[in-house]
């Protein structure tokens, strides 16, 4: 069970509104898209840069806490359940993209879907493959 002090820490320093605690936000998590089977994670972390996946991951470590990560949940083989005593921690909201069409290149954030990632570079000469139009909307 993840105690009372380590909530408090992720609250105060990620923002206590990227911080998922009540039951029917937490039901959201509890498994993958196609997934059979399922578990409520006791926490979920919503975070918004590469410094509060730090700040997460820091203390998560410290107090010996695993994390399972999760982009779009469409894992095939149920690789985003959570277990026992678990953190979630999201990644959708880091979804920037930068595109340098001169230089030929693209610089996306891990949360950022396939669809994104593609309708980034449209009308240019770079091409972003997507293999499934659905799957891509929600891939990361
Ligand atoms: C209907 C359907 C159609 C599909 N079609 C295709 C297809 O055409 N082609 C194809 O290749 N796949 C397909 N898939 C499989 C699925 O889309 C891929 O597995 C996809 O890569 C999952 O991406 P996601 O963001 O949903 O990952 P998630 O399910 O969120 O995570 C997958 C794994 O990656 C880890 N992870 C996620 N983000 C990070 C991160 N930032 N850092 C470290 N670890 C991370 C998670 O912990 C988990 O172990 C399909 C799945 C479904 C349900």
């Amino acid at each position: 069970m993840i105690s009372k002090k380590v909530i408090v820490a992720f609250e105060k320093l990620l923002g206590s509104e990227n911080v998922f605690l009540d039951r029917t936000r937490l039901s959201l998590y509890s498994k993958g898209s196609i997934d059979r089977y399922e578990h409520l994670p006791e926490i979920v972390l919503q975070v918004q840069s590469a410094g509060q996946v730090t700040v997460a991951m820091g203390i998560a470590a410290r107090h010996k806490i695993p994390v399972v990560v999760r982009g779009g949940g469409l894992s095939t083989t149920g690789a985003v359940v959570p277990v026992e005593g678990v953190i979630v921690l999201d990644m959708k909201r880091m979804n920037r993209i930068e595109v340098s069409i001169e230089n030929g290149y693209m610089v996306a954030e891990a949360g950022t879907t396939l669809f994104e990632a593609d309708a980034a570079c449209s009308g240019s000469s770079i091409r972003f493959s997507i293999e499934n139009y659905h799957n891509s909307l929600y891939s990361t």
